[in-house]
Formats: C-alpha cells, sequence, structure tokens
C-alpha cells in the first residue's frame, strides 16, 4: 500500500490547535500544490461531534476561500480534530495561520443560514449543528492557534 504522509505524524507530539503545512507536490508541469493540517483539538483526546464537524466544513469551505487565495479543497479529517485544505503555490505558514484564524472568527459570528444546507445542496443536510461549529471556532481561538512542525514517528 502507498505511504500516506499524516501516518508519519507522531500524533502524541503535536498541540492543537495549530496549522501545520502537511506536504507539497509538484505536479507535472512544475506547479506546486500545499496540504495544510488545520488542528482545532488534541488527537486522541477529543473529537469534534460529526453535526458540528459537518457544518465546520461547510463554513469553513467559504470563509477560507475568503482569506486564502487558489484553495483546491478544505475536507474534515476522518479522526474528527481538525480540517485538510489543499492550495496551489506555497503560501507562507504565518499567513495560513491569519487566515485560518480570520475564518474561525468568521464561523464564529456566522449568525446567518448555514451555506449549502438543502436536500439539493448536501448529502446529509438534516445532520448539522451550528451552534456547536460557532463553539469549537470560539474555543480554538480562546485557546490560540500557533504554527506546528511536523514531528516525525521515530520507527
Ligand atoms: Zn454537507
Amino acid at each position: 500500500m502507498a505511504n500516506v504522509e499524516s501516518f508519519d505524524l507522531d500524533h502524541t507530539k503535536v498541540k492543537a490547535p495549530y496549522v501545520r503545512l502537511a506536504g507539497v507536490k509538484t505536479t507535472p508541469r512544475g506547479d506546486s500544490i500545499s496540504k495544510y493540517d488545520l488542528r482545532l483539538l488534541q488527537p486522541n483526546q477529543a473529537a469534534i461531534e460529526p453535526a458540528a464537524l459537518h457544518t465546520l466544513e461547510h463554513l469553513m469551505a467559504g470563509y477560507l476561500r475568503d482569506h486564502v487565495k487558489d484553495v483546491v479543497d478544505v475536507s474534515p479529517m476522518g479522526c474528527r480534530t481538525g480540517l485538510y485544505m489543499a492550495v496551489i503555490g506555497e503560501p507562507d505558514e504565518q499567513g495560513v495561520l491569519g487566515a485560518f484564524q480570520a475564518a474561525l472568527q468568521d464561523t464564529a459570528n456566522h449568525d446567518r443560514p448555514i451555506p449549502g444546507v438543502s436536500e439539493l445542496e448536501c448529502g446529509n443536510y438534516r445532520d448539522h449543528d451550528l451552534t456547536a461549529a460557532r463553539q469549537h471556532a470560539r474555543d480554538a481561538l480562546a485557546q490560540g492557534l500557533k504554527i506546528q512542525e511536523t514531528i516525525l514517528l521515530q520507527r
């Protein structure tokens, strides 16, 4: 089976909430695509409830694009402790940290309907929790976000 970058990260040594450059790939035409680990909760200590994570996905998908150029994708982590973001190019981590904080602030302030929530637009439109999503955003901001370096597992 192919190697997966995130399985090489020592999840016991990171300190959430944080931004981490998870990897950079170069396409055959020479463009780079960067992937960021946007972690909200400490791995193996807590997990975001599925409905809240689903709402965070809908809100952060839009708000991160407001603050970061050329976003390819924003997706929730299966372990429910954060989100991944893929971006064209190699934006510096300090800029991504600021954008993550700004998008979390937008999410914490979000008091309108959740975007994309209808049977036509979403694959599980009943499964959302705006109150909990806003609380997770507030909690992460209150704890203070930092840049996390990758700490590889010693195998
Ligand atoms: Zn959805």
